[in-house]
């Protein structure tokens, strides 16, 4: 496994950013930056061989600082939205900032997205990887408890990128995280992803309201929702109207078959095209679909549009600090949260599927 470092510039207010490349013997190249703990590239090969970049990014740190769509990053403290940026914890109310209309979301103003995180190489043979580190202060975007973060990405030669997170905090407080990585199989050869073919091992997905809060677990069956048996995402993005709350395409949390806190297979995305094929672990209890609605094309999109490509965010249900309902999200000291999530990546050679 080859690991190497290099710069990546410097941030407006003068910090510097270091991009690591982890590539393994198969030319599965995976790159991170320590600006929000983030995937800047996956290169991967198609069903000729061929290595091709598969996630969105940028080439340059202002164009991240000056983003708004997350691409690669690590979200937190808490991922997704927390209804009217409030929350009680053991009868204390507290605050964060409504950055998107009302709600509070992807950790707020100042998220875990645009911290510098401290990275450490973790070198080998079978597998390699860089651990990202940060401290991220009692107080910070309202939330409370000292909250010591670290989040391991790990390539190995079978093409497994592992993303694993572990925190700690000092006082109790609420923590879920997750990777904000949007892809798109084809490398960049089919501008959309209507033709990638995607199965979520999901019976349920939550309904939501007009800020995308959620409200009732709805069954998938017979609605656009349903990915049990695998479909092209395109194919129903049509049939998106008032019933979904939002007609411009997929942005729900799935309530996954798995039982939470064991790793197991949640979904899988094939481009046909390319032959490329991604299958998604997890131990976490849902997984956010969304096909990037809000890409319009700006700079600040990358000059991406809409359904360019899509993400798959594991994660602990949105709002969940407001929803005793929902597996909890409070950490409290003494505790160790722990997630875990694996992109493993193959490619289909005619009908004989292979690692890549
Ligand atoms: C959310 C979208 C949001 C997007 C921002 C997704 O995780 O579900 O509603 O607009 O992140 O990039």
């Amino acid at each position: 496994m080859l690991i190497g470092r290099k710069s990546f510039g410097q941030t407006a207010d003068g910090m510097t950013v270091d991009q690591y490349t982890v590539k393994n013997q198969s030319g599965t190249t995976l790159k991170v930056m320590t600006y929000g703990a983030s995937i800047t590239a996956l290169e991967a090969a198609d069903k000729d061989g061929l290595t091709e970049n598969i996630v969105l990014g940028f080439d340059s740190i202002s164009d991240y600082e000056a983003h708004d769509a997350y691409f690669g990053a690590t979200i937190g403290r808490v991922c997704n939205r927390i209804a009217n940026g409030r929350f009680t914890l053991d009868g204390k109310s507290f605050r964060l900032a409504t950055n998107n209309e009302s709600s509070h979301l992807h950790g707020g103003v100042k998220g875990f997205d645009k911290a510098i995180w401290k990275a450490d190489t973790v070198p080998g043979n079978y597998e390699a990887g860089i651990r990202f580190s940060y401290s991220s202060k009692d107080g910070e975007e309202g939330y409370p408890g000292n909250l010591d973060v670290t989040v391991l990405y790990t390539l190995n030669n079978d093409n497994d990128l592992r993303i694993e997170y572990t925190a700690r905090t000092d006082a109790k407080t609420v923590v879920n995280l997750t990777n904000h990585v949007y892809w798109n199989l084809s490398g960049g050869r089919s501008k959309t992803i209507h033709d990638h073919l995607l199965h979520i091992d999901a019976d349920q997905y939550l309904a939501v309201d007009q800020h995308s809060i959620p409200t009732l677990a709805k069954a998938v069956k017979g609605t656009a929702m349903d990915f049990t048996e695998a479909v092209p995402v395109g194919q129903r993005l049509a049939d998106f109207g008032a019933e979904m709350n939002d007609p411009t395409g997929y942005d729900h949390c799935y309530v996954l078959r798995q039982a939470h806190g064991r790793l197991a297979s949640v979904a899988r995305v094939e481009d046909p095209a390319s032959g490329r094929i991604m299958e998604v672990l997890t131990t976490e209890p849902g997984i956010q679909l969304y096909t990037g609605n809000f890409l319009d094309g700006s700079l600040a999109s990358g000059g991406h549009t809409r359904y360019t490509a899509l993400c798959l965010e594991t994660q602990h249900f949105p709002d969940s600090p407001n929803r005793p309902d929902y597996p909890s999200v409070e950490l409290g000291p003494g505790e160790q949260y722990q997630s875990k999530t694996i992109f493993r990546f193959r490619y289909r050679i005619s009908k004989k599927l292979k690692r890549i």
